[in-house]
C-alpha cells in the first residue's frame, strides 16, 4: 500500500517537477544559447572584418597609394612635363618601369599630360608577363576616359581612387577577368592641371585574400546593389559581366536579416563604388555553433533530470508517510466503527421513516436483516401495545427539529417484546429542512425484564403489594387532582385454608395461579391487578364508578364460581368494593374496601359488597 503510494507519488512529482521543469529549462536555455550563438556569430564577424581590412585591405590600399605619391612626387615629372626632354623621358620611363616591377599587382603605370594623352606607359606584357616600356606609337588619348574627366578637374595633389571593375583592353573586357582598381593623382604647376599618374592594380589576389573565411560567404556591393565580389564568382561584377543578380536572391530578407553583417568600406576604398562587405553566416559554421551549444542543453537537461529524480524520492517520501498515517487512523476509525456498529443499535430513516440504514446491532436486536428493513417504514419494529401517545410525542418533537429520547417498545420479527432506550436526532440539510433521522438506541429489554420481575407476583402474574401501594399513591394523586372516579375491589378466596389443608400447598398455589389468571383476564386493560396478600388480591380500577366497579366484582365473581379448578373443583371468592371521596388516603380507601369484604365474608361469602 505504502510502496504503491511512494511509486504513484513519485511519479507524480518526477513528472511534475523533473520532466516538466527540465523541458522549461532546457527551453529556456535553448532561447539563452541561441541568443548565445547569434551574439557568437557578431562577434566572429567583427573579428574577421577588422582583421581583413586592418592586415590585407588597409596596407594594400596604403601601398598602392604611396606608390602613386612617390611617382608624383619625383622632381624629373615636372620638369619632363614642362620641357618634354628626350633625358628626362627615359629616366621617368625607367622608374616607372622600375616601380611596375616591383609590384606584380600593377598591370600598367601612366603618365598622362594635360591634354588626355599617354606619354610613359608601362605595362604588363600578356605573354610573357614582364613589365614593358609601350613605344611612343601606341600611346593613345585618354582625353575621353572617366578617369582623365575627373582627375583633370582636380585642383590640388590628391589621391583618386576609380571604382573597381573588369579591365576593358581596346574597349573590350579582357578575358580572363581582371577585376581592377585605378589609382590616379594630379600634377599641379603653378596651380594649373598639367598632367596626371595613374597605376592600374588588379584586386583579383586582394579580392581571395579578403573574400574567403570558413564562417562566412562574402560579398562585396556597391551603393547600386550591384555585387563587386559574390560568393559565387560568376556573379561578382555582374553589372559589367550583363547578368542580372538582385539583391533578394541571396538575401531573402535583406541585409538587415539574422545571420548577415554589413561593413562599409568607403572609408577604405574611398571611391565612387560606397561598397559595403557583408558577411553571410554559413549554414556550417552555425551548425557547428549549435552543436557545441547543444551539448551544454543536453548536459544541463540530464543535471535537470538527475536533480529532479532526487527531490522527487525526498518529496514522495511525505505524502507517504502522512498517507500511511491517515491510513492508520482510518483503520481506527473503521475498527472504532465496527465497533460502535455491533454494539449500538442505529438507524436512519428518510423524514417519512423509511429505512436508509441500520447497524448489525439493530439487526441482532430487531430478528430482521438489513435487507429485510431497508427500503421499509420503520413500524416494522412497532409493538402494537405501544401505547400510542409516545408515538404523538416523539413526531411532534423531531418534526420540529428537536431531539427526542424515551423508552420504546418494539417488537422482533418472531413477535417478542424488546425495549429500547433511544434517541431520535433529526438530521437537517444546507436549508435547514430535515434530511433524515438518526436513531440510537440502547437495548434495555434484560433491564425492563429485571424491573418487571420485581414489581411482579411470580404465582398469579398480579403485582406484588409493593408496586400496588405506588400505583394506589399514584392513581388516588391523579385522580382527586382530575377530580375523576376511582374505584378499588378486594376479593379475598372462601375457605382457602381448607384447600391447602385437603389437597396440599401445591394445589393451593395452583388455585391461586388460576384465580390470578382468571381476574387478569376478566378486568379491562386500564385496571391494575395485584396481589394483596397470601390468596387476597386487588384491582384498582381507574376512571370508574362505584357501580361500574360493583359490576366489575359481579362478573369475577361470577368466573371464579363457574371455574372447574383442576383438582380441587368449584371454589368461590369474596369481594369488597370501595370508590374514591374526598380527602382520601390510600389507607381509607383500602380499609373501606377491606371492611366490605369482611361484611361478604360474614354475610356468608361467595358475594360482593359496597364498602
Ligand atoms: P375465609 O377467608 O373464607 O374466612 O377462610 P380462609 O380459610 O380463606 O381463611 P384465612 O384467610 O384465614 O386463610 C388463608 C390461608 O391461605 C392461610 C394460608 O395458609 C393460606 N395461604 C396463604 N398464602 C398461601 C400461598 O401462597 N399458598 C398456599 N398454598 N396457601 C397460602
Ligand atoms: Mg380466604
Ligand atoms: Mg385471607
Amino acid at each position: 500500500m505504502s510502496k504503491y503510494n511512494f511509486y504513484k507519488f513519485f511519479t507524480l512529482y518526477f513528472i511534475l517537477f523533473g520532466i516538466a521543469i527540465s523541458v522549461l529549462g532546457s527551453f529556456v536555455s535553448y532561447a539563452l544559447q541561441v541568443k548565445d550563438i547569434n551574439f557568437d556569430m557578431a562577434k566572429k564577424a567583427n573579428e574577421i572584418f577588422e582583421i581583413k581590412t586592418d592586415s590585407i585591405l588597409k596596407p594594400f590600399i596604403e601601398n598602392m597609394d604611396n606608390t602613386v605619391i612617390s611617382l608624383v612626387s619625383n622632381n624629373t615629372i615636372k620638369e619632363f612635363l614642362k620641357t618634354r626632354d628626350e633625358h628626362a623621358k627615359n629616366e621617368l620611363e625607367q622608374i616607372f618601369l622600375a616601380v611596375s616591377s616591383s609590384q606584380s599587382i600593377i598591370t600598367q603605370a601612366r603618365l598622362i599630360c594635360k591634354d588626355g594623352k599617354e606619354l610613359i606607359r608601362v605595362e604588363k606584357d600578356n605573354n610573357n608577363d614582364t613589365n614593358i616600356i609601350v613605344e611612343k606609337s601606341k600611346l593613345q588619348d585618354k582625353s575621353d576616359t572617366y578617369y582623365f574627366q575627373k582627375v583633370s578637374q582636380m585642383k590640388e595633389e590628391r589621391l583618386w581612387h576609380s571604382k573597381i571593375d573588369l579591365n576593358i583592353e581596346h574597349g573590350k573586357i579582357e578575358i580572363p577577368y581582371k577585376p581592377t582598381i585605378r589609382l590616379a593623382m594630379p600634377i599641379i604647376t603653378n596651380g594649373e592641371f598639367s598632367g596626371m599618374v595613374i597605376v592600374n592594380v588588379l584586386v583579383e589576389n586582394l579580392f581571395l585574400a579578403i573574400g574567403k573565411s570558413s564562417a562566412f560567404e562574402h560579398y562585396i556591393v556597391d551603393k547600386e546593389n550591384n555585387y563587386i565580389l559574390h560568393a559565387n564568382d560568376k556573379f561578382s561584377f555582374n553589372k559589367y559581366k550583363n547578368i542580372k543578380r538582385s539583391l533578394n536572391e541571396d538575401f531573402e530578407n535583406g541585409l538587415e536579416a539574422k545571420g548577415v553583417y554589413t561593413f562599409a568600406l568607403d572609408n577604405i576604398l574611398k571611391n565612387e563604388d560606397k561598397a559595403t562587405l557583408v558577411f553571410k553566416t554559413k549554414k556550417s559554421y552555425e551548425n557547428s555553433l549549435f552543436k557545441k551549444e547543444l551539448n551544454t542543453i543536453i548536459i544541463i537537461l540530464i543535471a535537470n533530470i538527475i536533480l529532479s529524480f532526487i527531490v522527487a524520492i525526498y518529496i514522495s517520501k511525505t505524502p507517504t508517510n502522512l498517507q500511511a498515517a491517515l491510513v492508520k487512523a482510518h483503520e481506527k476509525l473503521n475498527e472504532f466503527a465496527s465497533i460502535v456498529d455491533k454494539y449500538v443499535i442505529t438507524a436512519t430513516t428518510k423524514p417519512d421513516s423509511t429505512i436508509l440504514s441500520v447497524s448489525s446491532a439493530f439487526e441482532s436486536s430487531s430478528g430482521y436483516t438489513k435487507s429485510e428493513l431497508i427500503g421499509k417504514k420503520m413500524n416494522i419494529i412497532n409493538n402494537p401495545q405501544q401505547d400510542k401517545k409516545i408515538f404523538l410525542e416523539l413526531w411532534s418533537t423531531i418534526l420540529k427539529g428537536e431531539v427526542w429520547s424515551g423508552i420504546m417498545k418494539n417488537r422482533t420479527k418472531k413477535g417478542d417484546i424488546y425495549w429500547l432506550e433511544q434517541n431520535v436526532v433529526p438530521t437537517l440539510d444546507k436549508d435547514k429542512k430535515i434530511e433524515s433521522f438518526v436513531s440510537v438506541g440502547v437495548d434495555i429489554t434484560a433491564k425492563v425484564e429485571l424491573e418487571r420481575l420485581a414489581s411482579i407476583d411470580k404465582l398469579t402474574g398480579a403485582y406484588n403489594r409493593r408496586m400496588i401501594d405506588e400505583f394506589m399513591k399514584k392513581e388516588i394523586f391523579l385522580h382527586v387532582r382530575d377530580s375523576k372516579n376511582l374505584s378499588l375491589i378486594m376479593a379475598d378466596i372462601d375457605h382457602f385454608k381448607l384447600v391447602n389443608d385437603t389437597y396440599g400447598h401445591q394445589a393451593g398455589d395452583a388455585v391461586l395461579s388460576d384465580v390470578g389468571r382468571i381476574i387478569s383476564s376478566t378486568i379491562r386493560k386500564s385496571d391494575i391487578f395485584g396481589r394483596y396478600g397470601g390468596e387476597e388480591f386487588i384491582v384498582i380500577c381507574p376512571n370508574t364508578s362505584s357501580q361500574q366497579a360493583l359490576i366489575l366484582a359481579q362478573k369475577i365473581r361470577e368466573e371464579i364460581e363457574n371455574f372447574h379448578f383442576a383438582e380441587v373443583g368449584h371454589k368461590t371468592i369474596s369481594l369488597g368494593v370501595a370508590t374514591l371521596i374526598a380527602n382520601d388516603e390510600v389507607e381509607n380507601i383500602i380499609k373501606r374496601a377491606d371492611d366490605a369484604l369482611y361484611i361478604a365474608k360474614k354475610e356468608g361469602r361467595n358475594r360482593v359488597v359496597l364498602g
